[in-house]
């Protein structure tokens, strides 16, 4: 096991016995892991002044910085271990390689020092201390606050040392024992790279957690009541239900006919109308003269939206390929001008809905709105002008997913991206090797992705006003 290993254990049990001796084919390559190593390396590369050094060579010459450093010893009570300190910051003192030794450091995105942080510096020092002759008294933990380097001291005190000697032993238990089960927390799978493998399970055991709005409280409320699985929640009275979800209040009823509703649909594959004419008789009637598709692709820790997307519809009965797209790249040096194009489009039909899934589009464009000095009128006559799809899809059906998210809903309903295995986080990946490399081939997926994403979002309301449109 490795400083890796007890990462993942920290978050989830499960991760770190797949990580440890999962099947590698089941495990999906993850954007969210290569951006972190990729800002992980850049503020550690600004902090040492570019001074950085891999391996053990880097600490004997004396580096300011040295990464990649792995040493294996054997821990305590036959444990074998690899720490793997993600960095190693040289400091005063006295250590076997010359007149100075090394301090663990990590990195740490937004503002939270966690678990995670405090045992990785523990863990690395327990071993360092003897490695380098040289004891280590503190750690350091490394952010980018503001675009402001911060540097925050930890002391490895004797206590927190004891304590990730403890999480070590329940470690090597686990990984020594049988596949732990998937998390409760199952926010946490997310980002996980084992979440297909997870997820066909859980839906194969129909873990309550799959169904849309039930997190980990209230299926624990659901277990202690006896209903431990999605087949039996499918089945059970609404009623008997709502007297049981008190901590809804006077929300209980509603809620439990969503619960059994979702559970129904999500077992039996199909999706169930709540009552959608309403919706879709003002929608359609709202298009029916042209309308835009609005989608952005941001990355939210720099809080910076890097593309626009908009997709042209002057009726819905135009063919997919002939719809007129237009991507407005937001870089950092031409901001006013690429929000200039924006509102140009915008005000280009002025009387044209904004189709968009999720609040983040709205959001956006009246933050460029206030930054243009737009008059108060014409903001909220802009803002009047946004749809949202996504409280639309969600007011109108319940449909047999797992969540309502725009990809999921898209791919239920058929849509295909051209590219395989895209997501948000993968364009932000790809965004980021643009930056790096200006290579335009890192842009030309980013506008397919997000032209897709535009398309995808288009199949949603097409689905929301497909009575309507065989009608006419
Ligand atoms: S997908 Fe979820 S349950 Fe599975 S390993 Fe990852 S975090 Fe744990």
């Amino acid at each position: 096991m490795n400083s890796l290993h007890l990462k993942s254990f920290i978050r989830c049990k499960r991760k770190a016995w797949l990580d440890f001796k999962g099947e590698k084919s089941c495990e999906v390559w993850s954007p969210h892991k290569a951006i972190d190593k990729i800002n992980q390396f850049k503020i550690f590369s600004q902090f040492c002044n570019g001074e950085i050094y891999t391996g053990l060579k880097g600490c004997e010459n004396g580096y300011q910085g040295v990464i990649g450093l792995k040493v294996k010893e054997n821990f305590f009570k036959n444990i074998n271990a690899e720490i793997r300190p993600q960095l190693l910051v040289r400091t005063k003192g006295k250590s076997k390689w010359g007149p100075y030794k090394y301090l663990p450091a990590v990195y740490k995105l937004g503002h939270k020092t966690t678990k995670e942080h405090l045992f990785d510096l523990a863990f690395s020092s327990i071993k360092l201390g003897t490695f380098q002759e040289s004891k280590i008294e503190k750690g350091l933990v490394i952010s980018n606050l503001g675009n402001k380097i911060n540097v925050e001291e930890i002391y490895l005190n004797k206590k927190l040392r004891k304590k990730v000697l403890n999480v070590l032993l329940s470690l090597n238990e686990c990984l020594e024992g049988f596949m732990p089960e998937i998390t409760q927390d199952r926010k946490k799978c997310t980002i996980c790279s084992w979440q297909k493998f997870c997820d066909k399970e859980a839906k194969e055991n129909g873990y309550l957690t799959d169904i849309d709005g039930i997190g980990s409280k209230t299926a624990s409320i659901l277990k202690t009541n006896g209903i431990s699985n999605t087949q039996t929640l499918a089945s059970y009275s609404e009623k008997k239900l709502g007297e049981k979800l008190s901590t809804f209040n006077n929300q209980k009823f509603e809620k439990a006919s969503i619960f059994i509703k979702q559970a129904q649909a999500y077992i039996s594959g199909e999706p169930y109308c709540i009552s959608n004419k309403n919706v879709t008789n003002s929608l359609l009637e709202k298009t029916s003269s042209g309308f835009y598709i609005f989608d952005i692709e941001s990355n939210p820790d720099d809080k910076h939206d890097f593309l626009y997307g908009f997709l042209k519809i002057n009726n819905l009965y135009t063919k997919k390929e002939d719809l007129s797209y237009e991507p407005i790249l937001n870089l950092k040096n031409n901001k006013m001008e690429s929000y200039r194009q924006i509102i140009k489009i915008l005000f280009s039909h002025k009387e044209w809905p904004v189709l968009h899934y999720g609040e983040t589009e709205k959001i956006a464009i009246i933050n460029i709105a206030k930054k243009l000095n737009l008059s108060f009128e014409e903001i909220d006559s802009l803002i009047s002008r946004f749809i949202d799809l996504h409280i639309l899809i969600r007011k109108s059906w319940i449909l047999p997913i797992k969540n309502y998210g725009l990809k999921t809903v898209s791919s239920w309903l058929g849509f295909k991206w051209m590219q395989k295995n895209v997501s948000g986080s993968k364009a932000l990946y790809w965004w980021i090797q643009y930056q790096i490399t200006e290579n335009e081939i890192f842009l030309k997926k980013i506008i397919q992705y997000n032209k897709d994403d535009c398309l995808a979002t288009l199949q949603i309301a097409e689905y929301l006003l497909k009575d309507q449109l065989k009608k006419n």
